[in-house]
């Protein structure tokens, strides 16, 4: 089907420094992070705007993201019909979902802005205002360099703590020295390579000043009666994340796991990732909204499901310098809209036209 309000999309990469050197379990140290931003324009002038943060742990880069973009045909997009829009995306390549998220992304903005509603609006999700609050995540480091990322994180009431190196100990102690009491979420990012040594790390984090929840103990290459197994003698919740992509894979995770983390860039974007949410608290999990590296563009779109999450951890545009999008604030981690630069869609605006 081809829409008669013809869309034109343009694309640009857009590199993100970061405010702290980054490492999780696995990864490499980073000093940027690299996005795509988009834009839709419909032949009324109407905008969106989208982002695609694109991870190489599921094979996607911003180089594959561009290839995605050049190959769409911008006249099958419409924000009047962003179903067909995204039935003709799914359809043009495999994977990709971080490139798919951008434009499902961009879309909403238009269609949204088009009924002059805020996205949660627009999707009838509902936002309170003094509800959502985020965590501040806390990357692999010494534990020196620890110690004064949560310090300096003393505003935000929930810490998320990258493990899986040597040092987890020694670091843990490093952030429970200098944050005692406060509520941590610790993410394995996988590290944990068989059940007995996740077992034996849940175990002494609970015996060392406890934490909320585990994010992705084990490798998504752990079978499913070794999740089980754990799942069945944790006495911290587990959450899934690399082994959690899209609203089919709820049954198979609630076996092993509490709750699941969707992210935009992992379900293919917003409309996905209602979806997503929705199949977990329906198959019993509890749920969690998180993100990659990005800019407040791809923060705020998410922001807008808040109400579908349990917990949140939508803090990537708080690791970075120079973001050029003002949408979302996180006073405090406490998520609002109240100052946001626009009223209508994703309430986001570049910084440079946001003054
Ligand atoms: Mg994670």
């Amino acid at each position: 089907m081809r829409f008669r309000s013809r869309v034109q999309l343009k694309f640009h990469r857009h590199d993100l420094p970061l405010v702290n050197a980054w490492a999780i379990a696995g990864g490499v140290v980073k000093h940027v992070h690299l996005v795509v931003f988009v834009e839709l324009t419909d032949n009324d002038g109407m905008v969106g705007i989208g982002e695609a943060s694109p991870s190489r742990r599921y094979h996607e880069t911003v180089e594959s993201a561009q290839k995605f973009f050049a190959k769409v045909d911008a006249a099958r997009l419409s924000f009047l019909d962003v179903a067909s829009s995204m039935n003709y995306l799914a359809a043009l390549a495999p994977g990709e979902f971080s490139a798919k998220s951008a434009l499902n992304v961009a879309l909403l903005d238009g269609a949204a802005r088009r009924a002059r509603q805020p996205l949660h609006e627009f999707l009838g999700l509902g936002f309170r205002e003094n509800r959502h609050v985020t965590s501040f995540s806390i990357g692999i480091d010494h534990s020196p360099v620890i110690r004064k990322k949560v310090l300096a994180a003393a505003d935000f009431p929930i810490l998320k703590m990258k493990l899986g190196s040597v040092h987890d100990r020694e670091n843990f102690a490093a952030l429970r020295a200098a944050a005692p009491g406060k509520s941590v979420r610790v993410d394995a990012n996988e590290a944990w390579r068989t059940k007995e040594q996740a077992l034996e790390n849940i175990e002494w984090l609970v015996c060392n000043g406890g934490v909320q929840f585990v994010e992705q103990p084990m490798p998504t290459t752990a079978s499913a009666e070794d999740c089980a197994w754990l799942k069945a003698r944790s006495s911290l919740p587990l959450f899934a994340d690399e082994s959690f992509h899209f609203a089919a894979d709820a049954a198979r995770c609630a076996e092993g796991f509490h709750g699941v983390n969707v992210k935009l860039c992992k379900t293919g974007g917003v409309t996905a990732a209602v979806a997503a949410l929705r199949a977990a608290r329906a198959a019993g999990l509890q749920t969690m909204l998180g993100c990659m590296i990005e800019s407040s563009l791809l923060i705020s779109a998410a922001a807008h499901l808040a109400h579908l999450a349990d917990f949140l951890d939508l803090d990537g545009n708080l690791l970075v310098t120079g973001d050029p999008f003002r949408g979302v604030t996180a006073e405090r981690g406490m998520l609002s809209f109240a100052a946001a630069p626009e009223k209508f869609g994703l309430c986001v605006a570049a910084r440079a036209a946001a003054g």
